[in-house]
């Protein structure tokens, strides 16, 4: 370990990324909840990581090809993870963004590391909360989890590059045509995007949705590649939908 990873786990001891509990080892979640989390099944689609049994895109992607190039979710949004992401984005818990970070970028890292042999090393970009939103809550959970990510991967961090400049429904409960019909025209970039690939973070993939307004937004403003990064992903029943973005 070097000295800064010495003294950052001195000031912030390991905690589990799903209930908070502090650890006496450095691992992502404490054993209860490493148990019930599920990392999402592979091989999934090239370009969404949507878990499918056919080998190339899914359906969704062959359809319509989304404007990111690659996605990746590191675990199901189920059980105490999907409880974990949930007091982190709506129950104040805001401390959880470093173990929630320590655990994306532990599950993440062979992912990580296959990107930045392809191309330079990316640039992280949260998927930004509206104003309004933030105001109410107080932090913006991306935000948050993006810094943290940042600090855990030594990879650079811009957050100020895109903005959610139209309040939008919460997306709970709306089909996918209604996802995409509710995020159009939601995200603005502030200006030129950097050369280097984009790595936008978020806390939950569904649809996909929030994911192609976002890098749909940067790719028109002239990114040449966007990434998407997720905590978790929607994967079948095992997600009624309920905390979905
Ligand atoms: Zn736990
Ligand atoms: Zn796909």
């Amino acid at each position: 370990m070097g000295l800064v990873a010495e003294l950052l786990a001195l000031a912030f001891p390991p905690a589990c990324a799903a209930c908070g509990e502090l650890l006496e080892r450095d691992t992502p979640f404490c054993p209860p909840c490493a148990l019930a989390t599920e990392p999402v099944p592979l091989p999934g689609c090239g370009r969404c990581g949507e878990p499918v049994e056919e080998t190339g895109p899914c359906g969704r992607c062959r359809t319509r090809p989304p404007p990111f190039s690659a996605a990746h979710a590191a675990f199901v949004h189920t059980g105490p993870l999907a409880r974990g992401i949930h007091r982190f984005k709506y129950e104040g818990h805001s401390g959880l963004a470093l173990p929630l970070a320590r655990a994306l970028a532990a599950e993440a890292g062979p992912w990580l590391r296959a990107l930045e042999h392809r191309a330079p090393a990316p640039v992280l970009v949260p998927v930004p909360l509206h104003r309004g939103r933030l105001l109410r809550r107080g932090y913006d959970q991306a935000a948050l989890l993006t810094r943290a990510l940042a600090r855990t991967t030594g990879l650079p961090l811009e957050t100020g590059l895109l903005r959610r400049i139209r309040a939008t429904r919460r997306q709970v409960g709306l089909t996918e045509a209604e996802r995409t019909e509710n995020l159009h025209g939601a995200f603005a970039v502030t200006g030129p995007p950097p050369d280097l690939p984009v790595l936008l973070v978020d806390d939950v993939l569904t649809t996909g949705a929030t994911a192609r307004a976002a890098s749909g937004a940067l790719r028109a403003a002239g990114a040449r590649r966007v990434y998407v990064l997720t905590l978790a992903r929607a994967v079948g029943e095992a997600n009624p939908g309920r905390f979905g973005l």
